[in-house]
């Protein structure tokens, strides 16, 4: 059986090109990076040429990224980083109630340190107001973080005017990019954005890095203590091939992203009319145009979730409730019951994240597929039951 793989917003495959240029890194460009000598010299160019390709993507300069080992890590610093650096000048931090769980985690873990975080909620859409934003801001705010699009529901937040409001308000501004970057187009001085996450494993990179954006000027402390790394700013032995692999796969991203984005949008609007057509009591979660191009989050009244999850995986289809973090947790997504959703409502949805190798066809097996699964669960569902 074929297998379809519509989760890319959980990881992407590493392109195989990307996997051609990190392999001399593991055996033959092998030196430490700090060492002085030519071959640690060798690697350590190839560093900085990932930098330099990794900060043109966002419009940034090079030594404004500091590579890290993935978006948790990127999430954390700039939190925790700004929070403890900037803890004289106030204790105050805006997030959403839509954040990822790494935002959201460590927003918690600050708020025992003795910080206050204002959780922003969101409409039904999953947007942010802007002017709760304002109204949230006090004199103790330092900072404001917000992702710019979101990994579950795909809504694409108003970056720029948060930017903008921000920087009136002389507050750091930090967005998780994760899912945007190496998709649609980030430029972070058109954003106003100050520190801004990234991952290389969801733009066809490899797993277990990434970086923080960190404009000139801002303060912030390490995260991780030893070495004298990434100008002195995260400690520990550069991971030489994830990063050489997280610039080639930029490069790539870069060739060709909006029509690419397009050819998805495509797709992504194929499927969300044809569940729609086809199966009845659903609903399209998330902002209908302001949204990922990638992504499609639907809830299926009457059915669980993962039970469609695990009947499309027999049938070679691969897919996920909520975000793949939460996928293992029974909960209802946070994300979807920030847009007001029943807890019911929440654990029937699914999540369908298109990319590079989808095609029409692929779409087509499962506007063929789903609507059976969901007959054949309702068929047998004590949810549907209790309702008539
Ligand atoms: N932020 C968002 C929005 C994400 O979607 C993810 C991954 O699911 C992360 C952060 C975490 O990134 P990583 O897996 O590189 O730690």
């Amino acid at each position: 059986m074929e297998r379809i793989y519509l989760d890319y917003a959980a990881t992407t495959p590493t392109h195989p090109e990307v996997v051609k240029a990190m392999l001399p890194y593991f055996t033959e460009v092998f030196g430490n990076p700090s060492s002085i000598y030519s071959h640690g010299q060798e690697a350590k160019g190839a560093i900085e040429e990932a930098r330099v390709k990794v900060a043109d993507l966002i419009g940034a300069r090079d030594k404004e990224i500091v590579f890290t080992s993935g978006g948790t890590e990127a999430d954390n610093f700039a939190l925790k980083g700004v929070a403890f650096a900037n803890e004289s000048k106030g204790n105050h931090i805006i997030t959403s109630s839509i954040e990822h769980h790494a935002v959201i985690a460590t927003c918690k873990f600050l708020e025992k340190r003795g910080f206050n975080v204002t959780y922003l909620p969101v409409d039904e859409y999953g947007l942010v107001d802007l002017d709760e934003i304002r109204r949230a801001i006090t004199s103790k705010t330092i900072l404001i973080s917000i992702m710019h699009a979101n990994n579950e529901m795909g809504t694409i937040e108003p970056i720029a005017e948060i930017g903008k409001t921000a920087k009136e308000a002389g507050i750091y501004f930090h967005t998780d990019a994760v899912q945007t970057v190496g998709h649609i187009p980030v430029d972070v001085n058109e954003l106003g954005i100050d520190l801004l996450s990234m991952s290389a494993h969801k733009l066809y990179g490899p797993k277990g890095v990434g970086a923080l954006y960190i404009r000139k000027g801002t303060r912030l402390i390490p995260f991780i203590h030893g070495g004298e790394q990434e100008r002195r700013r995260r400690a520990s032995t550069e991971n030489t091939p994830g990063i050489v692999g997280f610039g080639k796969a930029v490069e790539l991203a870069q060739q060709g992203m909006s029509e690419e984005a397009e050819r998805l949008r495509h797709l992504r609007d194929k499927l969300i009319k044809g569940l729609l057509e086809r199966i009845d009591h659903i609903r399209l979660n998330g902002h209908p145009l302001i949204r990922l191009p990638n992504n499609v989050n639907v809830s299926v009244d009457y059915v669980e979730g993962e039970s469609m999850v695990l009947n499309l995986d027999l049938e070679g289809i691969c897919i996920s409730t909520g975000s793949a973090c939460s996928s293992s947790s029974l909960e209802p997504s946070h994300v979807l019951l920030a847009l007001g959703l029943s807890h019911e409502r929440a654990h029937g949805s699914l999540r369908f994240s298109l990319g590079k190798w989808t095609t029409g066809e692929e779409i087509d097996r499962v506007l063929e597929v789903l609507p059976r699964i969901v007959a054949k669960l309702r068929a047998m569902s004590p949810l549907l039951k209790s309702h008539r």
